[in-house]
């Protein structure tokens, strides 16, 4: 078997929807699995509905996805002088026809057929006609369809889909400006890239009949396909704005991890045995097209923010560092993101276990951001009684001489609140407030063994210092 060559084929009309990252990621881990290819096509062809800031978005979403594709991309557009090569090819071939109907012509068969209860497909006078008999106005290009028989869509996620030749109209290939239409650019592009599997949304299904009468007419071998169904909100509908997000960079701005979003979409529509949590090594060879479902998959926001908890929890801490970064520097700018650079990697080990996006690592890692005099906030303030401060004090005053390890600051702050004949629990709302000036922090101990002992004493006196007047 030749090797495998997959592509995503976004038009960049707006911003990069999840359903296209999802394609995207079956055609990656497909080609990735098997040695193959996996190529980017730009279909930029309706200039008026394309542009710049949205093929920006589909680099920039695949990127983020860490879906590499391989070669250059194609840009649709630019070969728009191959498409029109093609047509003239089919022409001559005898596989296509100029057809010179107006478009009023056109409605009048149509009502004409509608009137009658007959398909109202249109057919064309100049099919069969004599080169002789053309006039001199323009003309479309149309391929010339079979009338008989049929179509078999060999399609590997929903099986055989037969559709009968005489529902495919004998459809345009060139406009009579000379501009293509998509359906053949689609066509020529997947032949001339060399693509073997076209995997897509079944949005494309009825396409697929279309574009292969094109394929068969050049006699090119027509490609493996699998139309993936469609994804859904978690109320059975199709997903849209009104269930949260659907562009792939809002879920890079709520901070979910590359590797978990990876996960949670491979898992959108297709499944490994009861394989929930996996890595992309795992996906690249368990992944088949035989095991994607029929039935469109629904959106479920507990599911990736469980399996993204996962992927952050066993990620390296240099390397969920450098994410961070890149997420906080979409999200705030370079110089937000040079603090978290300098300061968070000391930090990571106590607080990745338990978060499901990088704001809340960086909201738990607060403590290490700020400078003093920090800001304590309202909910924090709260901890913060007289007799609390009295028990600071108490704690600041014998931490001077203590050593500092994890074992000696948990016996000490016992034995302080003992002597306050209170719990260690009354005595941790007031550090976190000192400490960090916020409830959602770290254990207090491992937030004192991060600062050190200089840090944490003068965080602790600026407070006790203040409660002291
Ligand atoms: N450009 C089409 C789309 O964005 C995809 C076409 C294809 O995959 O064949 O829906």
């Amino acid at each position: 078997m030749s090797a495998i060559v997959t592509r995503i084929a976004p038009s960049p009309t707006g911003y990069m929807h999840i359903g296209t990252a999802r394609t995207a990621l079956f055609n990656w881990l497909y080609a990735r699995g098997r040695g193959g290819k996996f190529l980017l096509r730009v279909e930029d062809t309706d200039k008026e509905r394309s542009s710049a800031e949205a093929t920006e978005a589909i680099f920039r979403g695949l990127e983020w996805l860490g879906l590499d594709f391989d070669e250059t991309p194609v840009f649709q557009a630019s070969r728009a002088d191959r498409h029109v090569e093609i047509a003239t090819k089919l022409l001559a071939s005898g596989n296509a026809y100029k057809c010179f109907s107006t478009q009023e012509e056109i409605v009048k068969f149509r009502d004409a057929a509608y009137a009658r209860g007959s398909s109202t497909l249109f057919q064309s006078p100049w099919r069969d006609a004599d080169d002789i008999t053309h006039p001199n106005i323009p003309y479309v290009i149309r391929i010339k369809s079979p009338n008989e028989g049929h179509t078999i869509i060999k399609d590997q996620v929903q099986g055989d889909v037969k559709i009968k030749n005489d529902q495919l109209d004998d459809m345009v290939l060139l406009r009579s400006d000379g501009t293509p239409v998509y359906m053949l650019a689609v066509v020529v592009d997947d032949h001339d890239m060399g693509i073997t599997h076209v995997i897509r949304g079944d949005d494309h299904l009825n396409n697929a009949a279309r574009q292969m009468l094109i394929y068969k007419a050049l006699d090119w071998p027509i490609p493996v396909y699998g139309h993936l169904p469609l994804i859904l909100g978690p109320d059975g509908k199709k997903l849209s704005k009104r269930h949260g997000a659907t562009s792939v960079e809002d879920y890079q701005l709520m901070g979910y991890p590359a590797s978990g979003m990876r996960n949670y979409l491979a898992r959108l529509g297709w499944s490994h045995g009861n394989d929930e949590f996996f890595s992309d090594d795992e996906a690249k060879i368990w992944f088949d097209l035989d095991a994607i479902g029929k039935s469109a998959a629904r959106f479920d926001f507990k599911k990736l923010e469980n399996l993204c908890k996962q992927h952050i929890a066993q990620t390296h801490d240099d390397a969920l560092l450098h994410d961070i970064v890149q997420y906080k520097i979409i999200k705030d700018g370079e110089d937000e993101a040079l603090k978290v650079s300098e300061r968070l990697l000391p930090t990571l080990y106590c607080i990745k276990n338990r978060a499901k996006t990088y704001g809340e690592i960086i909201e738990k890692a607060n403590f290490i951001l700020i400078n003093r005099p920090i800001e304590i906030n309202e909910k924090a303030l709260k901890n913060l009684s007289e007799d609390a401060i009295l028990m600071l004090n108490r704690l600041t005053s014998l931490l001077r001489n203590v050593s500092w390890t994890r074992e000696k600051l948990e016996t000490l702050s016992e034995s302080v609140a003992e002597t306050f004949d209170t719990s260690f629990g009354k005595l941790a709302g007031p550090l976190r407030a000192a400490l960090a000036g916020q409830t959602i922090t770290p254990s207090v101990f491992d937030m004192m063994l991060i600062l050190g002992r200089d840090e944490t004493i003068a965080r602790l006196a600026d407070i006790t210092a203040k409660g002291s007047h």
